[in-house]
């Protein structure tokens, strides 16, 4: 007699249904698991024959031979003892096999009852798109439950009431909890930096167009400040984009975080390389995929080290991490604005005030982050406490909220200007004295045609922050004055 269920594992970052098969037949006592367990996974045999007994059913005697499929995942885990002591007891004709449409994801105490696993939410996604709606889960599973969305939880405390269930005995419990309404937490307020209204109008025009942002200043000059009051000018994030980063954030790490302000990860300058972008065996996400739809600050930029500078070309470019590792491939995420300090040079005063390095010692120090990273980087803008242009006199500092708005206006513009993604933003500046001026600059200034791409954007995000049509020269020379090449 063969009896299956279904269950499921991780396979890296995703979850993949596993169809578990039982055999029992005929002679010496003897329990096998097959189909790539590693030996977490064999060890769960002596669980599951324990909660199957201490539950008041029967182990059934005799050869028994569990099949995990498909054979070429490696299945790790306690997530399948569930499924397997559902198996088995169906091969012993001890439950019905039906509902063939429900899934076991619950790791085995040997007392029978039901514990939570942390990779619930995925291996329920994973589930709900193989078809399988019903899946059963432990009484204490309710993290991030109302993120389900195909769907639905039912909670039993024991594998007894999960038997009872399958006899048409009793009901387990299912909820159907609605979205928490995502309101916005925030620290810090813009209004707390006094002056630096140049720097803050770029990091106005940065949230605008999602633009990279280096902030260089002496010491002391605010710019961690700034930098980590920026995801206060970013707008809410729209429900889809919430459920995805709070889902990733659940899935992930501790977080309990459920919020529409974006997410912001600060990672210390120690940081590996793999823990900025991901890696690992088995593969976990790094920073940069915790900051999708957010943030990613990095204050010192030049202390941390060069590989995890360097891993982070990618994201940067492609907005997603590919990690291939021994024929594991994964795509991670990692949609981010990217917001970083620096000192201008080893002592902190070039371009500020009087500088004692020598030019050798600032080309080191910047040699890092040289070439094509810090050709990323959109802005590179100056903070100073001198640097407020005349356009923009002091007065009292502007709260985040009021900023928000408008950054949020200029955004819904941006979308509407073009539909499309933002290289097609970039490409519908056809305003051929636009394009011409510009080039000429660029060539004059010695920016790269990547440079001069940001420029034109920058241009553009200022036009429709300022409610002007067609970006034109002002634009132009306001954009470059965030490029601020003296400093590189
Ligand atoms: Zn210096």
């Amino acid at each position: 007699m063969i009896g299956t269920s279904y269950g499921a594992v991780l396979d890296g970052m995703e979850g993949k249904v596993v169809r578990v098969e039982a055999d029992v037949s005929a002679g010496l006592p003897q329990f096998t698991v097959v189909g790539l367990p590693d030996s977490s996974v064999n060890e769960s045999k002596a669980r599951i024959r324990s909660a199957i007994r201490n539950s008041g059913l029967e182990f059934p005697r005799g050869r028994i031979t569990v099949n995990l499929s498909p054979a070429g995942i490696r299945k790790r885990g306690v997530g399948l003892d569930l499924a397997i002591a559902i198996a088995i007891l169906r091969a012993g004709r001890q439950l019905a096999p039906r509902p063939e449409n429900a899934a076991f994801l619950a790791e085995l105490a040997l007392t029978g009852e039901l514990l939570p696993l942390p990779e619930a939410l995925r291996l329920t996604d994973a589930c709900a798109e193989k078809s399988l709606p019903n899946v059963v889960v432990s009484h204490l599973q309710r993290d991030g439950e109302w993120l389900l969305n195909q769907a639905t939880w039912q909670n039993a405390t024991t594998l007894l009431e999960v038997s009872d269930w399958l006899n048409g005995l009793g009901q387990l419990t299912t909820h159907r909890p609605l979205p928490p309404k995502l309101k916005r937490h925030e620290a810090c307020d813009m209004c707390e930096v006094e002056n630096l209204t140049f720097a803050k109008r770029g990091l106005e025009i940065a949230a605008v167009g999602g633009l990279h942002t280096l902030l260089v200043g002496p010491p002391g000059s605010g710019k961690t400040m700034l930098a980590e009051r920026f995801v206060t000018l970013l707008p809410s994030l729209p429900p889809t984009h919430a459920r995805e980063v709070v889902s990733l954030l659940h899935s992930f790490s501790n977080v309990d975080w459920c919020s529409a302000t974006p997410p912001v990860r600060a990672p210390h300058h120690s940081i590996s390389s793999t823990g900025l972008t991901g890696g690992g065996h088995p593969i976990y996400p790094g920073e940069a995929t915790f900051a999708h739809r957010g943030v990613l600050l990095l204050d010192e930029l030049l202390e941390f080290n060069r590989s995890a500078l360097q891993s982070l070309r990618e994201p940067l470019m492609e907005r997603q991490i590919r990690i291939s590792r021994a024929g594991q491939s994964v795509l991670l995420p990692a949609d981010f604005i990217l917001i970083a300090t620096s000192n201008p040079c080893p002592c902190g005063q070039y371009g500020f005030g009087v500088c004692r390095c020598l030019e050798s010692e600032r080309n080191r120090y910047w040699s890092k982050i040289a070439g094509p990273l810090m050709d990323r980087f959109d802005l590179v803008i100056a903070v100073h406490q001198s640097s407020s242009i005349q356009k923009f006199p002091v007065s009292m500092p502007e709260k985040s909220q009021f900023i928000r708005s408008r950054v949020s206006e200029a955004k819904a513009a941006l979308s509407a200007q073009t539909r499309l993604s933002l290289s097609s933003t970039r490409s519908r500046l056809a305003n051929p004295s636009f394009l011409v001026r510009s080039a000429e600059i660029a060539a004059a200034l010695g920016i790269s045609r990547r440079g001069l791409e940001s420029v034109r954007h920058i241009a553009n995000c200022i036009a429709v922050l300022d409610g002007i049509e067609v970006p034109g020269e002002p634009q132009l020379l306001e954009a470059l004055q965030y490029r601020n090449p003296q400093i590189r």
